[in-house]
């Protein structure tokens, strides 16, 4: 009977937590990295525009949807500049917002891990799509081989970006181990609209600054309209904190609109600082004509506030294949948040994005993908 080798480590994924994890760990560990792709960092190659936003300036659990108590161990130990100089050689600027992203593209980050981990075996271009333990010890099975280990990092990443391989294969681990996997979305995306809003749908191209508000969280910044919905920078961290519901819209976030109003012989797109063709819609919606504004009723005038306050239910999200990360995933409640590893399962751990903790934009999610993997692996070193 053949004997199968006994690796110290298996990680399924060889995206940012496990390269991180896997670079981490001491030499004198056999681990193999199992990944779908056919090559390491795929996601992290075509992250930031090609720069990768590795991480930002500010970090703290206001910028996270999850367990604020569990996220608080990583915010404890790793500060952003401990993130960048463990890529010790690679330069990165600082953009507006405070976020950092490499100067010269994000193929330098991926060489980085693959020189960190040249001593370690990879299994790529297969998918895992079963695990078993028998004892102390996890069978892995691909569709095209089976490993086998003494301690498992499920390092799988969400179900964004299909195209890239992803797979819901660390949320069913979890399940077949009796974990608790809160529903995931697609996050950092796109929102659809329903019947009452195609109107903005026909202003496809046009893009405004706003503020954007769900819950209580409230994001300054650009809004872009499309044929599908409504997108731009706002709508997508938006779209982390947004369940079923109202969305409110300030097209004016500066300043109170009366403010702009002030010739009243003048009609109200020449008074306004937003593109005539939005304006145009927007009162047409209103059923509100675009006159000078002596010839507007008080009611008509008072209407017009409706640009401070636009509240509406968005119809759902665009999509996991547009979508940059999955909001849910395994429950931290399961996981010790000083080793990731599982609370009732010995030598499972999960690291990165497969768990419920997603970050806004601006570098949060590598963030969260790197700083959990160096405290699952300073942990086993310890
Ligand atoms: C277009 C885009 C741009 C982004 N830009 C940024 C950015 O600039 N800054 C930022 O902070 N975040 C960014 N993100 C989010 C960030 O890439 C992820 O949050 C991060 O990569 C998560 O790391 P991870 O290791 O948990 O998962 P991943 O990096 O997704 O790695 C998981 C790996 O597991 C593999 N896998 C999945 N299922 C299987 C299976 N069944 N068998 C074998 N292998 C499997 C996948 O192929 C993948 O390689 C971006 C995401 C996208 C899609």
């Amino acid at each position: 009977m053949k004997h199968l080798k006994v690796y110290d480590f298996i990680f399924i994924g060889a995206g940012a937590s496990a390269l991180m994890g896997a670079s981490n760990l001491s030499k004198k560990y056999k681990i193999l990295l199992i990944d779908a792709n056919a090559k390491i960092g795929q996601k992290i190659l075509i992250s930031g525009g090609g720069k990768c936003n590795v991480v930002n300036e500010q970090i703290s659990s206001q910028d996270y949807l999850g367990d604020e108590e569990f996220l608080k161990p990583l915010f404890e130990n790793y500060s952003s500049n401990d993130i960048l100089n463990f890529f010790n050689g690679i330069e990165f600027e600082k953009r507006k917002g405070g976020k950092y992203f490499t100067k010269h593209g994000a193929k330098l980050i991926v060489d980085f891990f693959a020189k960190k981990t040249k001593h370690y075996e990879f299994a790529l271009n297969q998918k895992v799509i079963r695990v078993e333990k028998n004892d102390d010890l996890f069978s892995v099975f691909t569709d095209k081989n089976s490993f086998i280990c003494k301690r498992l990092v499920v390092a799988s990443g969400g179900l964004s970006y299909p195209k890239l391989n992803s797979s819901d294969i660390g949320y069913k681990i979890a399940e077949n181990f009796g974990l608790k996997v809160t529903k995931t979305n697609p996050a950092l995306v796109g929102l659809s609209l329903q019947k009452e809003q195609f109107w903005l749908k026909e202003l496809s191209g046009v893009s405004v600054r706003a503020k954007v508000s769900v819950g209580s969280k409230t994001f300054y910044d650009d809004i872009l309209f499309s044929h599908r919905g409504i997108s731009g920078l706002a709508i997508l961290n938006a779209s982390l904190f947004w369940q079923k519901g109202d969305m409110v819209l300030d097209f004016l976030p500066d300043k109170n609109i009366n403010s702009y109003l002030k010739d009243k012989n003048k009609q109200i797109t020449s008074q306004l600082p937003l593109p005539k063709r939005f304006i145009k819609s927007f009162l047409a919606n209103l059923n509100l004509e675009d006159k000078p504004l002596k010839k507007l009723t008080t009611n008509k005038l008072l209407k017009l506030q409706t640009i401070h306050n636009y509240t509406f239910a968005p119809a759902g999200y665009f999509g996991y294949t547009k979508a940059e990360v999955t909001k849910g995933g395994v429950s931290t409640t399961e996981i010790d948040s000083q080793t990731y590893e599982c609370k009732h399962v010995k030598n499972l751990y999960f690291i990165g994005e497969v768990l419920d903790i997603t970050g806004r934009l601006g570098g949060y999610n590598f963030y969260f993908a790197f700083s959990s993997a160096l405290k699952m692996s300073e942990n086993v070193e310890k």
